[in-house]
């Protein structure tokens, strides 16, 4: 099972492993990968160790280089998608029918589309995630699971967790091992990209940072710490943004000048770390989403960056002909894009839509049925899946979820390190995300970046959720 990752003799040495579990915890803490606890998610008073993996999971390298690679493609695919209302219009057709949330947003996008756009500087920080598929002759292929265009999280604590494990290497004795963890600064990479928004914006205003009321993983957002002492940051809820009409500079552009806000202050970015589930909005909030929209500061994302980032864009682009419509005469590009894809495969009403449903119902262990929701464990799997298609398949209701290939990775033995949960030996499923920055100032792309990686891992019991839902821990790819 070890496949080039750490053998099984050393995850099976319980006297090591009881020592290098105290090692970790002490290196995490004194490498930054924290977390504020539960008892006291608003507050630094007490912090403990974010959860991570006691040693690194074997990444092929070629296969981890060909994330990296892809990510300046994918960069320019969703700010493209981004710019073209009528794919997007003809892509969530079907969906926004059916689907509240999504309808609420598209609404949203809607209103500033016939208004037209405030603000030429476009601002995007997403995370493309991938599995590696494990073919019948033990090689792998990338596939991705999704791109995060909204609050791509974990930049901050995925800086600081390389030393974490090369430490535990060494302290292993496997001193060669600790080599083949890189570098990774998603920190520097995505602050870079709101930097240089900032400085096309006019650096002597404000920005905004926008936080759940509960924030524990604080230090996921520590990229932002690269940039607050030199700029100004207030951390902000929606809640405070309303009650306080925070949106600045021409929010009613017809009138210009209206350009302070109550509390005279003038927002240069408005970064959403929240506002991607339903959960997010009350009344308020969604009038507060549109009055960011309409107003001058940069968005990142803004809605229609957002919209490009849900699950019925991912399963339209992989119809045949789609990614050439985005990249008329670069055939490389669109072939690179697509040999990531895993099948993807509406279930709009039709013949089309009829032929997926028969088929996830004959053989469900071999896909994941996806509603438009973020933040893990929405998805559905195996008997889920008929269950929930029986019951929609024949009404449009059905138009509100996509098919998946179930991705099937290598299984991997480790530790998870997680407050409060007793050790035990897991076999993990790992997923790679790749972090990308761009800016774009009216016409021109002036940033375009791949700013770092992620990997988290999870025990195979586990078909869904990520770090904060409490199931995936960081993880760092050992080259292999
Ligand atoms: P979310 O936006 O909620 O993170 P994802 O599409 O990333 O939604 O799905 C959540 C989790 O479900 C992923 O992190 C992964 O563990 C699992 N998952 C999603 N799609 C697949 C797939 N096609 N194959 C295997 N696992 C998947
Ligand atoms: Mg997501
Ligand atoms: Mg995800």
């Amino acid at each position: 099972m070890a496949a080039n990752g750490i053998p099984e003799d050393v995850l099976m040495d319980n006297d090591l492993i009881k020592d290098l579990v105290d090692v970790a915890k002490d290196s995490a803490l004194l490498n930054g990968v924290l977390m504020r606890t539960k008892e006291t998610p608003n507050s630094s008073e007490v912090v403990t160790y974010a959860p991570f993996t006691l040693f690194p999971s074997p990444v092929p390298e070629a296969t981890f280089h060909q994330a990296l690679a892809v990510q300046t493609h994918y960069n320019r695919l969703v700010d493209k998608i981004s710019q073209d209302s009528s794919f997007l219009e003809e892509a969530l057709a079907s969906t926004i029918k059916v689907d509240d949330f999504t309808g609420r947003l598209f609404n949203i996008y809607r209103h500033v589309l016939q208004e037209g756009k405030t603000q030429s500087i476009v601002l995007g920080l997403n995370r493309s995630d991938y599995m590696l598929d494990q073919n019948e002759d033990g090689s792998a292929s990338l596939k991705q699971i999704e791109i995060n265009t909204i609050a791509a999280s974990f930049g901050g604590l995925a800086s600081h967790t390389p030393n974490v494990h090369r430490h535990i290497l060494k302290v292993a004795g496997r001193l060669e091992d600790s080599k083949r963890i890189l570098d990774n600064n998603p920190s520097a990479g995505l602050a870079k990209g709101l930097s240089k928004a900032w400085d096309l914006y006019g650096s002597e205003r404000w920005w905004y940072f926008l936080v759940k009321s509960l924030l524990r993983s604080f230090a996921c957002s520590t990229y932002t710490n690269v940039l607050i002492l030199q700029h100004l940051l207030l951390m902000k809820t929606v809640e405070h943004c309303f009650a306080f009409n925070v949106m600045p500079c021409s929010l009613f552009h017809f009138c210009f000048v209206f350009c302070c806000c109550r509390d005279g202050r003038e927002v240069a970015i408005v970064y959403f770390r929240n506002g991607y589930m339903p959960q997010n909005y009350t009344e308020q909030n969604w009038e507060a989403r549109l009055m960011m929209e309409r107003s001058m500061a940069v968005k990142c994302p803004d809605i229609s960056t957002h919209l490009a980032g849900t699950k019925k864009v991912q399963q339209e682009l992989a119809r045949p002909g789609v990614l050439e419509r985005f990249f008329p005469g670069e055939p490389d590009v669109v072939d690179k894009i697509r040999a990531t894809f895993a099948g993807l495969y509406t279930l709009d009403m039709g013949p089309e839509g009829d032929k997926t449903v028969a088929m996830a119902l004959a053989k469900p262990d071999k896909f994941v049925l996806k509603p438009q929701r973020e933040g893990g464990g929405n998805n559905l799997y195996g008997a889920e899946i008929c269950q929930v298609l029986e019951g929609v398949k024949q009404s449009t209701e059905r138009m509100a979820y996509i098919l998946m290939d179930k991705v099937q990775p290598r299984p991997v033995h480790n530790y998870l390190l997680r407050l409060g949960t007793p050790l035990k030996l897991s076999t993990c499923l790992s997923e790679l995300g790749v972090f990308g920055a761009y800016v774009r100032h009216g016409q021109d792309m002036v940033l375009n970046e791949c700013a770092g990686h992620l990997l988290r891992t999870k025990s195979d019991e586990h078909s869904d959720g990520g770090v904060a839902a409490g199931v995936a821990v960081l993880d760092n790819p050992l080259l292999v």
